[in-house]
């Protein structure tokens, strides 16, 4: 059995320096950091690790004392759930503002929580010269440890002082957790899918512009399995966007697909799928990414009980190279069938680990080359030796041939599909390898 890692959150004023010290610990772009107070991100999570102990580390977005927008009920309501999930919290404060009415209000929630703190005090870049952090004794939190996000320094005793919180280690399990990322364009409902699926108010939705967010991987449990979601909606209705954001949400969808297992795309399904979504479908399979198509807003729809058959037959004659991919009607708004959505995602998953006997293989190869042997090349009979699995995550197969350069592609995705009908392999991407007889003995 493999147990969850423990979660560290950090909370704290916008500004003082959360994303700065969350990227220093996770290295890598995971967070944006914007330097214009009240610009702020849902809760971000990485796997950080330090003296061997992995963790996530979850950068919220800042805490505003007072309800004075709507934006900061819901970033408040962010850092509740925060500190209900984490099993140690990281308060950082601004070394060069001293205590504010504000800092000592998120004390207050913190003293109560029951949680471990380490109370950062950040901002101390000339530490020891500067050591302004001893006025925060008076949060009433224990000692307040210097730190200067921005250079490093004082981080690795701060980092000592987090995972000294951490949890008693538990023998990790030999399963690393499954991601799934929800993709698609812009208002398909990745938002409200991803919120719908975990239960909460999960992401920042405000209608403020020009307020971003990042992707979200967002670490849950499902029917005794550790799952991450990976929440892409990296972009915010609003008027105008800029073209920087609008790249940086076409790069989170790409690296999403590279380390997901599973892709729900989810489309509209008030409207006809776009070239886009099409795109972003076969992008994924070329990816080695499992593959569920998610029709969603289907309570908008006026149906009798063809229209799901007539919606799914129309998408498959467009792109007939998704015809295997499962396909599930949806709504996120009322809560339809998104936990089947996930089911089919996670038999996808499965079914993308398959490992397949040799003997299996060839009986299969063998029955597809009698129906439909391979065209002649240059005259020649083209014919496969034998055939095997090599690889899982996607399945990978490999035939050897006395000719390889002589497959068609035409007869590549007959092999394809037989494959794919033989075990059941919907959604799954396979990769197929050609190889001369030669390197059938190595
Ligand atoms: P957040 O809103 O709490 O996530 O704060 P950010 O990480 O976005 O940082 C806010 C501003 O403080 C940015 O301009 C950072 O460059 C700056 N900052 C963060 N850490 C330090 C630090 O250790 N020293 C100094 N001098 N500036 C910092
Ligand atoms: P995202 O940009 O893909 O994250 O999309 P959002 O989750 O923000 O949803 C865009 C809009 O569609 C919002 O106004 C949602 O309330 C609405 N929406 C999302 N899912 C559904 C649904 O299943 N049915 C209906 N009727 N509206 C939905």
């Amino acid at each position: 059995m493999s147990a969850p890692l423990p979660v560290v959150a950090i909370v704290g004023r916008p500004n003082v320096g959360k994303s700065t010290f969350f990227n220093r610990v996770i290295g890598g772009r995971s967070a944006i950091v914007e330097d214009r107070p009240g610009v702020t991100r849902d809760r971000n999570f990485g796997q950080a690790e330090w003296a061997g102990r992995p963790f996530w580390l979850v950068d919220t977005g800042g805490f505003i004392g007072e309800d004075v927008d709507p934006l900061a009920v819901a970033v408040r309501d962010q850092i509740m759930a925060a500190i209900g999930e984490a099993d140690v919290v990281v308060f950082m404060v601004d070394g060069r503002e001293g205590p504010t009415a504000e800092d000592q209000a998120v004390a207050e929630i913190l003293r109560t929580s029951g949680r471990p703190v380490v109370l950062l005090v950040n901002k101390l870049d000339r530490h020891p010269e500067e050591d302004a952090q001893h006025e925060f004794w008076s949060l009433g939190l224990g000692e307040p440890l210097p730190v200067s996000s921005s250079s490093g320094r004082g981080s690795g005793d701060v980092l000592d002082a987090i995972v000294a919180h951490l949890p008693e280690r538990v023998p990790p399990g030999d399963d690393a957790p499954l991601y799934i990322a929800v993709i698609g364009r812009p208002n398909v409902g990745k938002s409200s899918f991803a919120n719908r699926l975990l239960g909460e108010e999960r992401t920042v939705v405000s209608d403020i512009p020009g307020t971003t967010r990042d992707s979200i991987d967002t670490p849950f449990r499902y029917g005794g399995r550790d799952l991450v979601l990976v929440d892409t909606a990296g972009l915010r209705r609003q008027a105008r966007v800029k073209e920087g954001v609008e790249y940086y949400s076409a790069l989170r969808t790409e690296r999403a697909i590279a380390r997901s297992a599973v892709c729900l795309l989810l489309i509209d399904s008030t409207e006809e799928i776009h070239v886009q979504d099409l795109r972003i479908a076969e992008r994924t399979l070329d990816a080695g990414c499992g593959l569920v198509i998610v029709a969603n807003k289907w309570d908008l729809i006026e149906k009798d009980d063809r229209t799901s058959a007539a919606y799914e037959k129309h998408v498959k004659e467009r792109a007939p190279s998704l015809a295997h991919v499962p396909m599930v009607f949806i709504s996120a708004l009322t809560g339809q069938r998104v936990r089947k959505a996930l089911d089919i995602a996670l038999e996808v998953a499965d079914r993308r680990e398959t490992r397949i006997a040799t003997s299996e293989v060839n009986d299969v190869v063998g029955e597809l080359v009698r129906r439909l042997p391979p065209p002649h090349h240059h005259g020649r009979a083209v014919k496969i030796l034998y055939a095997t699995q090599a690889g899982v995550r996607p399945p990978t197969f490999v035939f050897f041939s006395n000719e390889p350069k002589g497959f068609t592609r035409n007869y590549l995705r007959y092999l394809t599909n037989g494959l794919r009908r033989a075990w059941d392999f919907g959604g799954v991407p396979l990769q197929l390898r050609i190889r001369g007889r030669r390197e059938d003995a190595a």
